[in-house]
């Protein structure tokens, strides 16, 4: 790890700690600084749209053959899929074991989130795979159309024959905006400290929360820190890195996730790291962590199945094992459309929900302290991206070797 990455890395760390001591210590006057971390994450988010489809359309054309992206893709989305269903599984057990929703009795205040009256069926997940209009769809930052319109533009690219001065452009223009995000990292420390002082100023006391969300929120905690704990660094053995100087060599991307409570804001840091810091290939990350930002949620996913059952058990309603199983696919499907953004995960709670016909007003029993667990998931949804990351290039070189 370069010393100026070493340097940066425990300023990011020290400003986190800051925040939390500032916003404990000075309480609300801290919420004044929030415009600063707003800087910060717009100076982010003005970097999303560009790196995604530079670093996609270039890791599409450093794949080259078709066919190869074809093997890349299929292992991006087994690693996905395997390591989501995973981290629903683990969430399901804990929550089944540590029952929290039982310490209260099903008050459904009438209070109907606004969210919860959003209506979400399966096919607008799939229709929001396509926009009728790119340049809107970039504009509103909607990611999985720019994800889809990339890679289409990437794989055509490789096809023509002016294509390779073109790949270079491309590549030059991805490498262009890495630096960029190098010069907004040198501002983590402030904005990271700015963000995190508002945000827990503006929250009060964590103590004050009631018993049963404490419990609940325990479960989701401890869920994300076995998944991220154990099961992620059991993926990563596959790969060559080592595990420590791996985590240690991405954890300013973690910090942010945490910081930003967004996968997409988190993006620039997360490519920055994996490719610079522990250099994994361009092939696989360019490919891998955009992808993974919007889809990959290991954290969301487990988060959504162990607030269904919180609910589910709040209400006082016994769900079955088919109904777990109705969770098990819905919480992976809604983690799969929730946005890289903040709180995105409660919005699509409604899928799993309503599956298996819980009240939506349930929504509004986590809602206070939905804030603070987005964070603990988003990190571990960055991490469970950067492992892929490695994984995907272990196995694609391994097997190009072999070849
Ligand atoms: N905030 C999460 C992310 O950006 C999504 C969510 O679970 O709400 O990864």
């Amino acid at each position: 790890m370069s010393t100026n990455h070493n340097r940066l890395a425990i300023l990011i760390a020290i400003g986190a700690i800051c925040g939390f001591m500032a916003a404990y210590f000075i309480g609300k006057p801290m919420q004044s600084v929030g415009w600063i971390g707003d800087l910060f994450l717009n100076l982010l988010k003005m970097m999303v749209v560009p790196l995604v489809f530079f670093s996609i359309t270039s890791g599409i054309t450093y794949i080259g053959d078709i066919r190869r992206l074809g093997k890349t893709g299929t292992l991006t989305f087994v690693y996905y899929m395997l390591t989501t269903a995973i981290s629903v599984t683990v969430g399901l057990i804990l929550v089944n074991i540590i029952k929290p929703g039982k310490y209260i009795k099903g008050t459904a205040d009438g209070e109907i989130v606004e969210v919860a009256k959003k209506q979400i069926d399966i096919s607008d997940i799939i229709l929001s795979f396509i926009s009728d209009n790119i340049v809107d769809s970039m504009a509103k930052m909607e990611m999985l159309p720019i994800i889809i319109f990339s890679l289409l533009f990437g794989a055509a690219l490789t096809t023509v024959d002016v294509g390779k001065q073109v790949t270079n452009t491309i590549s030059t223009l991805n490498e262009t905006m890495l630096k960029m995000v190098m010069w907004v990292m040198e501002l983590a420390p402030i904005g990271i400290f700015a963000l995190v002082a508002a945000k827990f100023a503006e929250a009060g006391s964590i103590a004050a929360l009631t018993k049963s969300l404490g419990i609940y929120m325990i479960t989701v905690i401890l869920g994300l820190a076995i998944h991220g704990g154990i099961i992620l660094p059991l993926f990563l053995k596959f790969s060559s890195k080592k595990i420590l100087k791996y985590f240690s060599d991405v954890s300013p991307a973690l910090i942010t996730a945490f910081s930003t409570a967004s996968s997409s804001a988190t993006l620039p840091l997360t490519l920055e790291c994996v490719t610079k810091e522990a250099k994994v290939k361009q092939d696989s990350a360019l490919f891998v962590l955009p992808v993974g930002a919007t889809i990959n949620m290991d954290g969301t996913a487990l988060y959504e199945a162990v607030a269904a059952l919180f609910i589910a058990q709040a209400y006082g309603v016994e769900l079955s094992i088919t109904q777990q199983i109705v969770i098990f696919l819905t919480a992976t499907l809604a983690a799969i459309g929730a946005a890289g953004i903040p709180q995105a995960g409660l919005v699509t709670m409604v899928i799993v929900l309503k599956a298996v016909n819980l009240p939506l007003e349930g929504i509004s029993l986590i809602l206070a302290v939905d804030w603070l667990l987005d964070r603990f998931r988003t990190t571990i949804n960055v991490w469970g991206d950067t492992v892929g990351a490695a994984v995907v290039e272990k196995v694609t070189h391994t097997s190009k070797q072999n070849v």
